[in-house]
């Protein structure tokens, strides 16, 4: 891909370190997938038919004769004549055998906990459903849920999954602004939100904030459902079509609520993108399929089974949490960590204190947690027992070899596998991944396409690259998570992702990467974020991981400038001073591992990098100050205010 990527003596550059690492032989032997299980082959012999093992990991109204109908590509239906409720499948099904064990631990950010087991589940999310269906919402109603990590986000998700109204989850995070948006785009008339939640050590007001998207949305909004989170500290007064949370189910506890039994393809719920390389884009996921997939890659990815304490650090208000928090641990029957807090507060050792207090087996998390971890210092997990760890994931963007051997040695104890797994909010569940107990581990690398995904690295004609070129991922054959569309629409849908080949349709990801002798791929970034470096074109991720080996690095983002030359923005440990020496230990670092023509122009020292509200470097903007240009969308900025500090640093320094 001469236009979108590098050659491939530089893209190999990203993967400086070869070196291979092998699953503890312990771990091979108990995995849930294990080598002589076949199941490549298997899913290559018959496909599609092979995902019907997914299916088979959950309970059916009525049980799908048909695995795929690919007659309307790219709309794809999975399991077309199936017949679930998704709620039953992650509460009701485990109540004979499981009633009384964990299925939700939850910490608060003010050391607070609350614990559910399966039958404590089962009788809120049945009261949630009775309170919901008693304001009015049925089935294919679409709720918001605009709440912070608490356990009444995934009751009321499960209540909406329940009675087959679609949820759509906005992260707490987000403003008035971009709530409103999605109220409007969801045609929702349910809003469940809270009366506030701690920032620190203040008591911050969600519920104004709710109060003014209701505002400035089309007016559709029908009634809002308040949840008490905060006491006495805050004092909100309710309005007119204003439940409170508590008082709505409290008539209603101890009922039950038939379940809805839903066709596999009806909308479970909407989520938008993270909005890292524009506006975000609202996914449609549907029931059956993504259940299924989901459940099938939290079992064999992620190895979780319902012994484990199982962690996934990311939060709700994005697709990992929906995937990965909630349904996937929850349809296994597993008991699952919620937290509400941040990772430093009260110290930064919280994440380590709450994985030793839980004996915590399976923890995934994202690198941009990794690398504040790394730059907190190894002294944080160390003075913690985390013996319980068996397994440890992470998602989201590349994790650099030093980062992912960090992870493995100070929190994987040495020897835990460490599974780096690729997928979308559009896909639904992961595409990419090592299998742990099959798979030998590249740091770095991500690993293969999972068995019945079809992933290729392409060239601008849609040729496969060579081993070690950079091309464009893409996936030809349709999997069981994708999603079902856009809420934009189907011609958006179609436009933003597929292209019809010769073979077929094929899924276009948008991210550049390269694919080694054995089928590992490595993901060298969005294709958008390629940058043309005196005429020749560098993916950022080489450059950076390149400049993220220095020592007291933490993290760094390349852009081009506007005259063709690289900009680098680094960040520092703290206790590392950055001086000329590290300056000229960076571009020289550049120039070795990727070329002279790449060495850095300028490298700019800042305390942060901008970040989207799920943790990505958001490098358009940093491209934007390179440029002096003005700003794009920022709406999905967590840390508005770093920029205009790089800004100034930036011009003074010209
Ligand atoms: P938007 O689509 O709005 O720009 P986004 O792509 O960041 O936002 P998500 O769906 O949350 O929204 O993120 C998916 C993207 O995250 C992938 O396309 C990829 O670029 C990146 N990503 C996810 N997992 C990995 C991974 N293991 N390694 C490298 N990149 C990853
Ligand atoms: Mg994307």
């Amino acid at each position: 891909m001469n236009d979108a990527g590098t050659d491939g003596r530089h893209a190999d550059a990203v993967a400086a370190d070869e070196t291979v690492v092998e699953p503890p032989d312990e771990f091979r032997e108990s995995a849930a997938v294990a080598d002589d299980d076949d199941v490549y082959d298997a899913f290559e012999r018959d496909w599609p038919d092979a995902w019907g093992r997914a299916a088979d990991l959950l309970d059916w109204e009525r049980d799908p004769d048909t695995v795929l109908d690919d007659s309307n590509p790219p709309f794809y239906q999975w399991f077309p004549d199936g017949r679930l409720n998704a709620a039953t499948n992650c509460v009701d099904r485990h109540l004979d055998e499981r009633r009384n064990q964990l299925a939700i631990r939850w910490f608060g950010k003010r050391g607070e906990r609350r614990s559910y087991t399966y039958a404590d589940l089962h009788r809120e999310v049945n009261a949630a459903a009775a309170g919901l269906r008693e304001l009015g919402v049925e089935e294919g109603d679409v709720v918001t849920l605009y709440l912070p990590m608490i356990p009444e986000l995934p009751v009321t998700m499960l209540a909406c999954a329940r009675i087959g109204a679609p949820h759509n989850v906005v992260f707490a995070g987000l403003s008035a602004d971009a709530l409103a948006t999605r109220i409007d785009a969801a045609d929702s008339a349910y809003l469940v939100t809270c009366d506030g939640y701690y920032r620190r050590e203040d008591a911050f007001n969600q519920k104004s904030r709710a109060d003014n998207a209701r505002l400035q949305a089309d007016g559709s909004l029908e009634a809002t459902v308040v949840v008490d989170r905060l006491g006495d500290a805050l004092d909100v007064p309710l309005g007119e079509d204003e439940h409170d949370y508590g008082t709505l189910l409290a008539p209603h506890d101890g009922e039950t609520v038939e379940p809805v039994a839903r066709d596999a393809t009806d909308l479970l719920f909407v989520m938008y993108t993270s909005g890292t390389t524009g506006r975000p884009k609202g996914v449609e996921h549907a029931t059956g399929g993504y259940l299924a997939h989901v459940a099938w890659t939290t079992r064999n990815v992620l190895d979780v089974r319902p012994t484990d304490t199982y962690w996934c650090a990311a939060d709700i208000g994005w697709i990992t949490g929906h995937s990965y928090g909630v349904y996937g641990p929850l349809a296994l029957g597993t008991t699952t960590v919620l937290y509400e807090g941040s990772p430093d507060y009260p110290d930064r050792d919280r994440v380590w204190d709450l994985i030793e207090r839980n004996a915590v087996s399976v923890f995934y998390t994202s690198p941009t947690a990794i690398r504040s971890f790394m730059k907190w210092g190894a002294e944080y997990p160390e003075a913690h027992d985390l013996s319980s760890i068996r397994l440890l994931g992470t998602v989201g963007e590349s994790i650099t070899p030093k980062a992912w051997h960090w992870y493995r040695e100070h929190v994987g104890g040495g020897d835990a596998p460490v599974v780096d797994t690729w997928w979308q909010t559009e896909t639904g569940a992961i595409a990419l991944a090592t299998l742990p107990g099959v798979s030998d581990m590249k740091p770095g690398k991500v690993g293969p396409p999972l068995p019945g995904i079809d992933a290729r690295v392409v060239d601008r004609d849609g040729d496969p690259v060579e081993a070690g070129e950079a091309g464009y991922l893409t996936i030809d054959r349709p999997w069981p998570g994708m999603c079902r569309g856009l809420r934009e629409g189907d011609e958006r849908y179609r436009r933003e992702y597929w292209a019809e080949t010769t073979e077929g349709w094929r899924y276009r990801t948008g991210d550049g990467a390269t694919v080694d002798e054995d089928g590992y791929v490595t993901i060298l970034g969005r294709v958008d974020d390629v940058i043309n470096v005196r005429a020749r074109r560098f993916n950022t991720a080489e450059l950076e991981s390149a400049i993220v080996a220095a020592d007291g690095v933490t993290e760094a983002a390349v852009v081009g400038d506007d005259s063709g030359g690289v900009i680098a923005y680094v960040t520092t440990r703290g206790d590392v001073d950055p001086d000329p020496i590290l300056r000229e230990s960076i571009e020289r670092r550049v120039a070795n591992a990727v070329g002279e023509v790449a060495r850095p122009d300028r490298v700019v020292f800042t305390p942060e990098l901008p970040k989207t509200r799920s943790g990505k470097i958001m490098r358009r903007l940093l491209e934007d100050i390179a440029r002096g240009e003005e700003f794009g969308d920022v709406s999905a900025l967590r840390n508005p205010e770093v920029v205009g500090e790089i800004e100034s640093t930036v011009r003074e320094e010209e």
